[in-house]
This record gives structure tokens, sequence and C-alpha cells, in this order.
């Protein structure tokens, strides 16, 4: 079996005088009494993170990775000292393996022990994943702690993470109770992901662990062990770490920009834009954003309500691994945002209504591969559905519990609000090019520079010639909006068929959308209206005959997609050198180059979601902005290369189209 299709067993957990016990491994997540002061010992005071915390300059970026999540005692541990410690503009990025999530209620039992860290135990359980293999990523106290929890075996992971760890808790259970999590190949891996200086430390002092972190390039020391333990292990990389080549060498990540302010310009001021603003702002970043329209989300992010909404395949894919990780992050993110403004959102749940054989034969495919977790994914009947969504639908279908719909633009801006960021309105890029000897992109001849910039212009990106070429097209949709009828039940949950429809918002439903490729107007047209009346219908027949059409109006935009659906999100390759340096794959597709790549320094790409832009944006505004700043990226690296801009160069190479 292909480990991306690996079904992941959630924690079973017993309780000993409420200390949690693995029943998988016959051993304790901690020791209830001591437990703090074990992990303050064992793994902060061993590598050193006091001191090493206290002394941060301003802005600067610390990684640190654990080897099995557990209860998240130990990070909840890090993140009071980091707070306790670190500068406020310092960002503590934290990556922890687990292979048995714990359940909602079983992690909420553990970190009750615990009323010291009560704040960050209810963020943490708000944004807790579903058990299925991936990567998420979860922002704490804004954003500057950012956790990434990888969710499958530590060491097939651990092989799919593009970063390099500080220091490392090595917190797997005892050895020989579960060699997995000590094996060659993972040590391997730790060395891999670590730089000269890079500490370690854990609870075991065992042979096997002391050999073979040595084995691969670790300085191994003997400490005396917590409590009534013996000894324990710390130490540090003492190597060089190698350059190993792991991917293509077009997939290298882009140099980093040196001697530069952490200045950016970010064109277009759609969600994509929007929230690359606002991720680069989060770190410290100065952003300048320019947008054509006088305000945000006037054109493809101008829907009043949009659903947040994926489509699961039957085994995993690139495309549902981007979109699960968008799924929880963005659902996260409106979780927290609506609190304050429930106006820009609700997680009411989504319904996937099966209106074809086809559709229902597929969704029954997607339960049976018992893949998907209840908390992401349940089968309903038409009668479960109808009760859920507070009307009568026509089908039964799938139910995503957490998701939901967004208002695009209040979420545009609000991710705008934010005293690093400044906006520059009815502002047209015509120009863009980079200055050489100063390290500055020039846009306007000059009216605008900075050494970083990212395109979220959707198709318009590709008319700047550094990026002609990319396969952006246009796609026109027009949504409708009418008038709730008075004497109808109100619609509960959103409902997505053909064609999707939210609860109302201020009275008036927003339902759509046409799909239409080759048609570049954007005039509102009646035709249009009816084709999604007649979507609606199929879905929520009642509903349909009851909405007042003589009061409904509705917008029309375009969306970007690119050939295989997936967006275009990463730095920009200096096309003409990828085509000389790579030609010999005209020839020979499996040729191994030795390593080097050179992309346009600081130029970066965030465009192509389609209409998934929702789900897909805020994590790719993730990529990019951890790109930019060097930091561990949140994707797997398949779905990195899944999505960069120099796929398309390379496709063309092989199948000798350039
Ligand atoms: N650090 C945790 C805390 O603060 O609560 C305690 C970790 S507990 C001792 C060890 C964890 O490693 C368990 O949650 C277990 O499910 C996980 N684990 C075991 N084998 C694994 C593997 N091969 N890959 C990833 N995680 C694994």
């Amino acid at each position: 079996m292909n480990r991306r299709d690996e079904k992941l067993t959630p924690a079973e957990l017993s309780w000993q005088d409420d200390t949690p016990v693995s029943v998988q491994f016959d051993d304790i997540y901690f020791n209830k009494s001591g437990g703090l002061a074990e992990t303050e010992y064992v793994f902060l005071a061993a590598n050193d993170l006091p001191s090493r915390w206290r002394s941060l300059a301003s802005g600067e970026r610390f990684t640190l990775a654990e080897t099995g999540f557990g209860t998240g005692l130990n990070f909840l541990c890090a993140r009071k000292l980091w707070l306790d410690l670190a500068p406020a503009d310092a960002r503590l990025h934290y990556i922890s393996f687990e292979k048995h999530p714990l359940l909602p209620e079983d992690l909420a039992q553990a970190l009750s022990h615990w009323p010291q860290f009560a704040d960050g135990a209810q963020q943490l359980k708000a944004a807790w994943p579903p058990p299925l293999r991936g990567l998420y990523t979860l922002e704490f106290d804004s954003a500057r702690i950012t956790l990434t929890l990888a969710f499958g075996d530590a060491e097939d992971m651990l092989a799919d993470l593009n970063g390099q760890v500080d220091a490392w808790f090595l917190d797997g259970f005892a050895p020989s109770r579960n060699p997995g999590m000590w094996s060659e190949q993972l040590f391997a891996e730790i060395a891999a992901h670590s730089r000269k200086g890079t500490t370690f430390s854990t609870f075991t002092a065992a042979g096997l662990v002391r050999r073979g972190l040595a084995s691969v390039g670790f300085h191994v020391t003997k400490q005396p062990g917590f409590g009534r333990k013996r000894e324990m292990l710390n130490g540090y990389f003492d190597t060089e770490a190698l350059p190993e080549q792991r991917t293509a060498p077009w997939m290298a990540r882009p140099q980093p920009i040196v001697d530069a302010p952490r200045h950016a310009i970010v064109i277009g001021a759609g969600i994509a834009g929007c929230s690359t603003a606002a991720a680069l702002a989060n770190r410290g970043w100065r952003v300048d954003l320019l947008e054509r329209n006088a305000a945000p989300a006037l054109e493809g992010s101008g829907n009043p309500q949009g659903a947040l909404f994926i489509k699961l395949p039957t085994r995993p894919t690139r495309q549902s691994e981007l979109h699960i990780a968008g799924l929880q992050y963005t659902a996260a993110l409106v979780r927290r945002l609506t609190s304050a403004q429930p106006d820009m959102g609700e997680l009411c749940g989504v319904l996937s209504l099966a209106l074809t054989d086809k559709e229902a034969a597929h969704q029954q495919q997607v339960i049976e591969a018992g893949l998907y977790p209840s908390q992401l994914v349940s089968a309903v009947t038409q009668q479960q559905a109808s009760t859920l969504a507070g009307v009568e639908v026509s089908a039964g279908g799938l139910y995503f519990p957490q998701a939901g719909w967004v208002s695009p633009p209040l979420l545009c801006r609000h991710l705008l609000e934010h005293p690093n960021i400044r906006c520059h309105f009815d502002t047209s890029v015509t120009s863009l090019t980079r200055c050489d000897s100063s390290g500055q992109w020039r846009i306007n001849d000059g009216q605008f520079n900075a050494p970083v910039i990212i395109v979220c212009s959707a198709a318009e990106a590709s008319t700047l010639p550094p990026l002609q070429g990319l396969p952006l097209k246009p796609i026109r949709g027009q949504t409708t909006q009418a008038q709730a009828p008075a004497m109808h039940s109100t619609l509960q949950r959103v409902v997505c068929g053909e064609g999707y429809i939210s609860p109302p918002l201020d009275g008036r439903y927003c339902f759509g959308a046409s799909f239409k490729l080759h048609d570049t107007d954007l005039d509102v047209r009646d035709e249009e209206h009816q084709a999604n009346l007649q979507l609606l219908r199929r879905a929520i027949p009642e509903l349909a005959d009851t909405l007042d059409m003589q009061s409904a109006d509705g917008r029309a935009a375009f969306r970007a997609t690119t050939p295989d659906y997936m967006p275009i999100v990463g730095p920009v390759p200096d096309t003409d050198w990828v085509v000389e340096r790579f030609a010999r794959l005209r020839k020979d597709s499996n040729w191994r180059f030795e390593p080097g790549m050179r992309h346009l320094p600081g130029l970066f790409i965030n465009a192509g979601h389609g209409s998934k832009g929702l789900v897909s944006c805020p994590i790719s505004a993730q990529l990019i902005a951890s790109l930019v700043d060097e930091s561990p990226l949140p994707l797997s690296q398949p779905v990195v290369e899944a999505v960069s801009p120099v796929r398309f160069v390379i496709k063309k190479l092989i199948r000798r189209t350039i």
C-alpha cells in the first residue's frame, strides 16, 4: 500500500489515576506527578532553551521539532517559555509528528490537568485536526507561534518535510516498546533536517539511541535522568550538513535575499493577495499592497458569500492533501475571526448532495475507502440531510460538519488591518522589471520598488512579462442573490450539488455559480440567473420555487484556473535558464542533473485557485511567506512541487513542446 493511503488509528487511551496511558504502546504519555518538571528538565533545559531564547534578537525565528505530539504537554510548556522569554516579534515554529492523534475528548481530558495552560489548550483544542495523514498548520498567540502537526508515521512525514530544525525533542515512548520511533532511517532523517549546532534531548539513554544519533553526526552526552531515571541523553549536531539532493534540482528553494530590507510588494487585493500580505506582515515584513480597484475583493473574491468546501477523492492525491490542509487552516482562521465578527462567515456545516448516479457511486466509494474520519466527513441519507438543512433536500450525500461559508470581502478587509500593511488602491501595475544593480524590482518605472514581489492578480498575472507563459485562464462565473422568502423555513447549512447555496445573509440567499470558459464579458445575465435557479431547484426544489426572482440580482467575475487544476504558488523560475540547463529532459526525462537552479530573485506568484480560493489561498499564503522568510514549509514536499510554477516548463521540456 502506498503510504499516502495509510489510514491513521487514533490513540487508544486508558487512565491510571488521571495519567493517560497508551493501550497501543503500553506506556504513559506523561507522569502526572512531576510531568511538568520532567518536561522542563528533559526537554527545555537540556536543549538550553531558556538561555537561547532569552538571547534571541528582534525578529529572529526558531524551529523546534518533536517526535511524538501526544497530549501536547511539551508543546504547551515550550509555548509558555517562549511567550515569557523570546522577544515579542520573534517567531517560534514548532513541528510535531504524531501517528496516533488523540481523539478530541481524550485531548481535552488530558489537558484538563494543567489549568496553568488553559488558554494554550483552548487554542489547541479549537483547531485540532482530524486524524488523517497530512500536515496541518495551527497558529497561536497572534501568529507568534506556528504549530505544524504532521499526522502520520514520523519517518515518512519527516522525509517529506522541507525545512531545517534548531532543536529536537525526541519523545516517542520507550525504545523497547516502540522501536519504530528510534529507527536508523528516522535518525538519518533527523540529521538531514539539522544544521551544525542543532541540539537534541531525550528521556532515554538506550544504547541504540546513543549509537544511532552518533552515527548520523550528533555529539551525544549522557546526563543524569529526571527523578528516578538514572540517565538521559542530549547533544548537538556536530557536522556540516551535506546539501543532499532529495528533489529534482528545479524544485530547489529559491536563494535567500540577503542584505535587503524585509519589504515586499503584493500585487492584487483578492483573497490570495490579502492573505499573502497578512502572512508576511505577521512575520514582521513591511508590505505595500497594490490594487487596481478602489477597494479589496472587487473581482473574483467579491461574492458576498463563498462556500468553504472541498471534494474528496477515494484515494489521497496532492490536490486533496492541499485542500484538506487548506480547509483546516481557513476554518481555524474563520473560527477565530467570527467570534469577534459573526457576519464574516459561519462554520455551519456543508452538505454535498449526490444528485446524480455517478456522484452517488463516487460518494459511496469515498466512504467505503474508510480513509476519512467522521470529524471531517460522514454519509447522510436524504432524510438526515433534510433535517440538517432545515428544508427538504432532494438527495442524501456527504456532510462536512466543520466546513461552512465565508464572506470573502469581509475576510479580505480584516486581513488587511495590520500595521505592517499599506494599501494602494486605484493603482494598476503596468510594468515590472528588476534592476540588477540595486537588487530591487521596479513597478511602473520606479513608482514602487521592493526586493520581493508576490503577484496575486489571478489570470492577469501572466500579462506581466516576467510571468508570461504561465497557463492561467479566466473563467466567467455569475452568482445570484435573491430575497429569502418570509414564509419559508431558513436553510441551516451550505448545500452543494452541481451548484451551491449558503444560509441567508442579511435576509438574502446567494447561490450559483455559472461556469463559462472563453467568455470575456462581465455583464450580469438573466439566462445565467435562470440556470443558477435550475441548479438550486435540483437540490432544494421548494426553496427554489419560493424565491422571489423579481428581486434577484447578482455579479459576474472571473476565476483563474490552470490546466492541472492546481494553483500556481511559489518562486518564479528564470525560464530561459531552466530551458537551457535542463534541455536534456527532451531526450531523457529521467536524467539525473547536478544540483543548481535559478529563479528570478525575489519574484513569487500566488494565483490560479479557481473556485477553491477560500480553501487554498490562505494556506498558499503561508507557503509563500515561509519561502520568502526562509522557514519550514507548511505543506509536504510533493504538494509544494505540485503547485510550483516551474512544473509547466519542465512538463514542456519532457513533452518537447518548448
Ligand atoms: N510529547 C508528548 C506530550 O507532550 O504529551 C508525549 C509523547 S508520547 C510519550 C509518544 C507519542 O509518539 C505518542 O503520542 C505516540 O502515538 C507517538 N508515536 C509512536 N510511534 C510513532 C511513529 N512511528 N510516528 C509518529 N508518532 C508516533
